[in-house]
């Protein structure tokens, strides 16, 4: 007779969610009634710290500002790090839930603003303290070193970038792959990974056009800053029209322009306010270096008495999922999810979690979990009005549903971990 099988690491790991789900499910409704915004995460770190303290993890705190870091060291293996944003937005909460937010707060510029975790990084933080406790809890099953990334500031994109600057990669001597999630509009008990450019790079660019003012009646004095502006406008559309590959994905969008203050007054400068989203480090150094040619050569058309100035803000590094690194990541889950492992199409929004990885010099996998309620979802799916009825990040009725939207988080980061520090052995699924 054949002896029971063992469960394999993961099986054994997991048994232990049972015990974390409440406690992981009344963090979560604590940090969604209290979000905070990007920079000013001082409680969130701190409850982060001291639930990283309880599950026996070694805590340091004020990386990078408020960012946090969690190291479990479990003897010889791979060093894997798993990574979640903490920071709300300035946006007035509508959900109705009875954990939402009334949260108010002063924002860089100090001007008092609702508070909202309407991008779910609630539920990154709260998975990911799940995630870590059963990986301590579980130790027994793996061998390695996990190390828990709590991270500030996404929504601005210098969170990754601060905790950096501040010795991140210094302090940890070495990585071996880097793994992060978020949670996204689509029915909540699915994952979705996508191999090679997953998000956008993104660039906000301020341009300063210098003019000559006059009196509105006398042009020939002036150098007109609202045409040259208008003429940059439409001359920006050529870049995707006639210089970028035609089904390669890029975006310029032109979001603000400002000049002037009276109907009759030429004004002397102009100033534009643009949005570029490419999939790729050498169209994205085109497409930056086309938006300055066009500039450049429209003020000089226009005489302008001095040549404009640019100001690159709210930048956004590409995320492109290691291929090798993918496909494990999505063999684990089809494992562990089946049917619920999905592919995950490209999206057009942008993180600064690669900043990581990309300073270590190690592959990664960004994959995303759903939200929705998949009877809502399916509901709307078949009225063909998912657009209409299914709130998206950052709107201020989007709220992933607890469960099984916390569950399958917490389950995504330790199987994909457990796929590095307690591979499967040979004949093992
Ligand atoms: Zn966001
Ligand atoms: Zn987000």
């Amino acid at each position: 007779m054949a002896a029971p099988s063992s469960p394999t690491p993961t099986a054994a790991v997991l048994t232990g969610l049972e015990a974390v789900r409440s406690w992981a499910a009344d963090l979560y409704r604590d940090l969604h009634a209290h979000p905070e915004l990007s920079h000013e995460e001082h409680a969130t770190a701190s409850k982060v710290a001291e639930r990283l303290g309880a599950s026996g993890i070694e805590v340091h705190t004020g990386v990078g500002g408020t960012g946090v870091i969690g190291v479990l060291r479990n003897g010889e293996g791979p060093v894997v790090l798993l990574r979640a944003d903490m920071d709300a937005l300035p946006v007035a909460e509508a959900t109705g839930l009875d954990y939402a937010s009334h949260a108010t707060a002063a924002d860089a510029e100090g001007n008092e603003v609702p508070v909202m975790h309407a991008c779910g990084h609630d539920m990154h933080v709260a998975c990911l303290l799940g995630a870590a406790h059963l990986l301590a809890a579980g130790r027994g099953h793996w061998a390695g070193t996990v190390i828990a990334v709590f991270q500030p500031a996404e929504e601005t994109g210098d969170g990754a970038r601060g905790m950096l600057d501040d010795g991140l990669a210094a302090r940890l001597a070495k990585v071996d792959v880097a793994l992060a999630q978020h949670v996204l509009p689509a029915p909540s008990g699915l994952v979705g990974t996508h191999v090679g450019p997953t998000l956008s790079a993104a660039d906000s660019m301020r341009i300063t056009l210098h003019g000559r003012g006059a009196h509105g009646s006398m042009p020939q004095a002036a150098v007109d800053p609202v045409v040259l502006a208008a003429m940059i406008v439409v001359r920006l559309q050529m870049i995707v029209a006639r210089e970028t590959r035609p089904g390669e994905p890029v975006v310029v969008t032109v979001g603000s322009i400002r000049a002037g203050t009276k109907s009759n007054v030429i004004p002397d400068h102009a100033v534009i306010e643009l949005n570029v989203r490419t999939y790729s480090e050498a169209t994205r150094t085109s497409v930056l270096d086309a938006i300055k040619r066009i500039v450049d050569a429209e003020c000089q058309a226009s005489r302008c008495p001095k040549p404009a100035d640019y100001e690159l803000f709210d930048r956004f590094p590409l995320t492109s999922n290691d291929a090798e690194t993918t496909d494990k990541v999505a063999a684990a889950f089809a494992s562990h999810f089946g049917e619920r492992a999905r592919s995950l199409p490209m999206q057009t929004a942008s993180e600064d979690f690669s900043d990581i990885p990309n300073a270590f010099g190690v592959p990664y996998c960004y994959w995303g979990i759903g939200g929705i309620d998949p009877a809502t979802y399916e509901k709307a799916e078949q009225a063909g009005r998912v657009a209409q009825d299914i709130p998206v990040n950052h709107s201020a009725h989007f709220a992933p549903v607890i469960q099984p939207t916390l569950d399958t988080g917490i389950q995504a980061m330790v199987v994909a971990a457990l796929a590095w520090l307690a591979p499967p052995r040979a004949g093992e699924q």
